[in-house]
C-alpha cells in the first residue's frame, strides 16, 4: 500500500540495503526494509533523508514486524529545516520522542498530523526558545506523558500565584514544597514567573505564543525540568538530548 510517511531513521543494512524507521499516516511507526536503496535511483533516488515527508510504497513481511519499502517519493525534504544545526536537532529530539514512546504499528493520526506541521513549521519560519518549549509540551501531551502546571499532582491542590513549586519529574508535574517526598528523586525549582509563563504559554496558538519571552533562567528551569522527565519517561539516556545539551542549543 501508499502511505504517507515521516523519515524517522536510517540505518545501511549491508552493501545496498537500508533499514528505515519511519512514522506513517495510516499505519504508525513502523520498520522496514528498502531493497537496494543505494542503487536504485529510480525506485528511491535518494529519497530516505530522516525527516522528509514521503509517500512510501510498503508490503508487509510475513517472517516478523518489519516491513518491505518498495518505492518512496518525496513530498517534502524540509531543505530549509536542514540549513541550521540547531533546527535538525530539535527535529530530530522530536523523532527520536516518537520512536521511543510510540508502540509499533499502532496509527495515531493527531501525532503524524502534529509532527507533520512541526517539520513545515521549522522549515518556513523560526520558532523563538519559548515556541520550542510549547511544541515540545504538546508532544508530550499527545505522547500521553503532559506534564502538569496548573494543580499539584500529589495533592491536587492549585499552586498559588507567586508560590515557588518544585517540578517533580516522578510525580510529571509542579508540586508544593510540602508534597514532596524523598522518593519523588529529581526535582526542579520553577519560579513563579516561569511557572506563570509555562501555564499562560499552553493555552496559546503558535502565533500568540510567538510574542511570549522568557529570561534566560525561566527557560533554563524548564529545560532542565523536561530533560530530567523525558530520562525518567524513558528510564535512560535520549541520544538527541545529549547532543543538544553537549552543542549547548537553545
Ligand atoms: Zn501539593
Amino acid at each position: 500500500m501508499l502511505t504517507t510517511s515521516i523519515i524517522l531513521q536510517t540505518k545501511d543494512r549491508g552493501e545496498a540495503d537500508e533499514f528505515v524507521v519511519f512514522l506513517s499516516k495510516d499505519l504508525g511507526r513502523l520498520a522496514g526494509i528498502a531493497k537496494n536503496a543505494k542503487r536504485s535511483r529510480i525506485r528511491f533516488a535518494g529519497h530516505l533523508e530522516p525527516l522528509s515527508l514521503v509517500e512510501l510504497l510498503v508490503r508487509m513481511r510475513r517472517k516478523d514486524d518489519l516491513v518491505w519499502i518498495d518505492e518512496s517519493q518525496v513530498l517534502d525534504g524540509h531543505l530549509n529545516l536542514r540549513n541550521s544545526i540547531q533546527k535538525i536537532a530539535w527535529a530530530r529530539y522530536f523523532g527520536e520522542l516518537i520512536s521511543v514512546f510510540v508502540p509499533d504499528a499502532h496509527p495515531e493520526p493527531p501525532l503524524f498530523e502534529f509532527f507533520k506541521s512541526f517539520l513545515n513549521e521549522m522549515d518556513t519560519s523560526d520558532l523563538t526558545p519559548v515556541q520550542l518549549i510549547i511544541e515540545e509540551l504538546r508532544l508530550l501531551g499527545i505522547l500521553g506523558y503532559a506534564p502538569r502546571f496548573d494543580a499539584c499532582p500529589v495533592c491536587g491542590e492549585a499552586i498559588a500565584p507567586g508560590e515557588h513549586a518544585h517540578f517533580s519529574v516522578y510525580s510529571g508535574g509542579t508540586c508544593h514544597e510540602k508534597c514532596l517526598t524523598p522518593t519523588d528523586g529529581i526535582t526542579v525549582n520553577l519560579s513563579p514567573g516561569t511557572l506563570a509563563v509555562a501555564r499562560r504559554v499552553l493555552t496559546l496558538d503558535r502565533k500568540a505564543a510567538a510574542r511570549f519571552r522568557l529570561h534566560p533562567q525561566g527557560l533554563h528551569e524548564l529545560r532542565t525540568a523536561l530533560s530530567a522527565f523525558v530520562k525518567h519517561l524513558r528510564g535512560g539516556q535520549i541520544n538527541s538530548l545529549v547532543f543538544m545539551e553537549k552543542m549547548q542549543l537553545p
